[in-house]
């Protein structure tokens, strides 16, 4: 059962030639095939409204849909008469109201050349250093690249006989003139007299691409850099598709990242954070002696401005952290247990602030 042409604009029966052009127009926005790409039920409904709206925009259809419904344009009872409906050759003045020309003009524009080469995407490895400086990595890719010794055109060429060069085919249906892509050239309005013998008359021929590409600083793992142009040839001519190359950026042994920030732990003994001291950090230049103060204590971040990773957006760049982790020993020897009792008898339980702070709030808390 076909969906009423009315529901499926969600307009009253009743509705002006402006609502329904309003309606019409809101949908065709909402599922338009380049907002949707790959997506069969966008197109399934994009075609239906499309369809309603041939049929309610024009006053004669209309009244003849009022009166008996789909049946008046089921041509003696075969089939669906809108089998092969293409709303871009059916209203293309229209898209070009409704969008602006840009949308439908590339549509348009593409119509009598060869369809367009598939998009290839490439998964590259990177090790961690490259957020930080950089690179250019050299890749091989195996694609279809155009066959010059055809131009692309897959051998000698000759006028469709099917559509006599249109790249379309006309039937006419009752009221309606539909418009179906020439199976014969797919649409390209010309077919093949003699194959070129290089390439069989594809047009295209396999290999192994070498390609360098420059990956910016501050990449992270996800990011796609697009080459326009570096995807698999075009068919019959057509313009190739884009490359999408996807950075996976390798983990780094001593840094994690959070967005343009660089973190890393770095322990020292109970000694040193009480009594202060320098230590070796790792950054992404190499090494630095960094000063612990006296008393710092662990989970302690010191944050080393500008001395994080780039942005893609060349925006100031990001700030390593050094979070200090103070490690407390497991193993003492004799004399370090001594010690450290010698070190508690004299100190007492309560003598630093935070735990006299907090014995002082639990003792209230008990009374
Ligand atoms: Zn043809
Ligand atoms: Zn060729």
């Amino acid at each position: 059962m076909k969906a009423d042409y009315y529901e499926t604009l969600g307009i009253e029966r009743s509705a002006s030639p402006d609502e329904l052009k309003k309606a019409y127009r809101k949908l065709a926005h909402q599922f338009h095939p380049d907002k949707n790409p790959d997506n069969a039920e966008a197109e399934a409904r994009f075609k239906e409204a499309s369809e309603a709206y041939a049929v309610l925009s024009e006053p004669e259809k209309r009244a003849a849909y009022d009166h008996m419904g789909h049946a008046a344009f089921q041509a003696g009872g075969g089939g669906d008469p809108f089998a092969g409906f293409d709303p871009f050759s059916s209203f293309g003045d229209l898209f070009n109201e409704f969008f602006g020309g840009d949308l439908f003009g590339q549509r348009r524009g593409q119509r009598g050349r060869g369809r367009r080469g598939a998009d290839l995407r490439y998964d590259l490895e990177v090790d961690f250093q490259v957020a930080a400086t950089g690179s250019e990595e050299a890749l091989r890719i195996p694609k279809h690249k155009r066959c010059e010794d055809c131009s692309g055109s897959g051998g000698d060429r000759e006028t469709c006989s099917a559509c006599g060069g249109q790249g379309q085919v006309f039937l006419q249906q009752g009221f309606f003139r539909i418009s179906r892509t020439c199976d014969r050239c797919r649409g390209v309005g010309q077919q093949l007299c003699r194959a070129c013998s290089t390439c069989s008359g594809d047009g295209r021929l396999e290999t192994m691409q070498k390609l360098n590409v420059r990956i910016p600083p501050g990449v992270d793992t996800g990011v796609r850099l697009r080459l326009t142009g570096e995807g698999e040839a075009g068919y019959d001519g057509g313009p190739a598709g884009d490359l999408y190359v996807v950075i996976h950026l390798r983990e780094h042994p001593l840094f994690e990242r959070d967005d343009s920030d660089i973190i890393c732990e770095v322990p020292v003994s109970i000694a040193q954070a009480t009594l202060g001291c320098d230590v070796e950090i790792p950054t992404l230049e190499g090494t630095d002696t960094l000063k612990v103060r006296s008393g710092t204590q662990s989970g302690a971040i010191i944050r080393l401005r500008g001395q994080g990773l780039p942005r893609l957006d060349g925006g100031p760049h990001g700030d390593q952290l050094v979070q200090i982790f103070v490690e407390v020993p497991t193993k003492l020897s004799d004399e370090q247990r001594e010690l450290m009792e010698r070190f508690a008898a004299i100190s007492g339980d309560d003598v630093s602030p935070r735990r006299k702070g907090f014995m002082d709030k639990l003792r209230r808390l008990l009374d």
